[in-house]
């Protein structure tokens, strides 16, 4: 026996409506950036996060204007791949580099994706990697365990940071969307190893800040920013986007925390 026709289909409208709701909720419960509070950290022992051959001397990168950001990817396929295990990622295998790229904004004070309690920085960079289980990053992309990103702030100031100069300089030679140059790791993301603390970082489960906004990131954020200068600053929102006008733009806005695990992690 079958119910009416017309109930029928109000009945499974409903339940389409309900399982849609249930999916929706399900998906949009972990979205990033969000704004990390250390009133809603638990401080935690972890293994100590280990980036390895990310500066090897003969890694070199390409730096590219993609329209919407600066990335930088390793340049050669077959030369060693920088990695990053432990910390939080122990039980989940190694992770393998695929790009940094960095987000700015209008104003020095707002130029960061994440906040910290309340705070927002002049610029943010986004160090990407996939899990090496599931072979490359477009496959890890669809697990929820499939990407590890180690967010970085830049606090903008008066004084030039020597380091990031090496990067800033080449700004101009990557201007208009989809040009790029190659350079070597070591000269150009430097800085980075002023960064790569083995514990003094949160780490939560998040999404990526751009589309299609997947929930499959496990987030590594520094809270003690590296110091670059206004000038410096400036500089990124000089490139051209794609449709070639300056992009002085490319955050997301804030997303609901909704009462995830926040984890501080410390030494031993
Ligand atoms: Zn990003």
């Amino acid at each position: 026996m079958f119910p009416e026709p017309q109930i029928w289909q109000e009945s499974s409208h409903c339940q389409m409506k309900e399982e849609l709701c249930r999916l929706q909720k399900e998906q949009h419960s972990r979205q990033s950036p969000i704004d990390i509070r250390f009133s809603s950290a638990v401080s935690v022992v972890l293994p100590p996060l280990r980036f390895q051959n990310l500066l090897s001397s003969d890694v070199r990168v390409i730096m590219m204007n993609t329209g919407t950001t600066v990335d930088f990817k390793i340049a050669e396929e077959g030369v060693v791949r920088p990695s990053l295990t432990g910390g939080p990622l122990l039980s989940h295998g190694e992770f393998q580099f695929y790009n940094i790229h960095m987000h700015w904004g209008m104003r020095d004070v707002l130029g960061s994706e994440h906040k910290v309690n309340g705070r927002s920085y002049a610029i943010e960079g986004h160090c990407v990697h996939f899990n090496t289980k599931y072979g490359s990053y477009k496959e890890a992309s669809k697990y929820h365990d499939g990407l590890a990103v180690v967010a970085f702030f830049g606090e903008a100031g008066k004084v030039d940071n020597p380091k990031i100069e090496r990067l800033v300089k080449r700004l101009g030679n990557v201007k208009h969307p989809n040009s790029s140059v190659s350079m070597s790791a070591r000269e150009s993301l430097s800085w980075f190893a002023d960064l790569g603390e083995p514990t003094n970082y949160f780490t939560y489960p998040g999404s990526l800040t751009t589309f299609p906004y997947s929930e499959n990131v496990i987030w590594i954020v520094y809270p003690r920013p590296l110091l670059i200068s206004f000038r410096q600053v400036k500089a990124f929102r000089k490139l051209l986007s794609s449709d070639c006008i300056a992009n002085t733009e490319n955050t997301r806005p804030l997303q609901k925390f909704n009462c995830r695990p926040l984890i501080y992690a410390i030494g031993t």
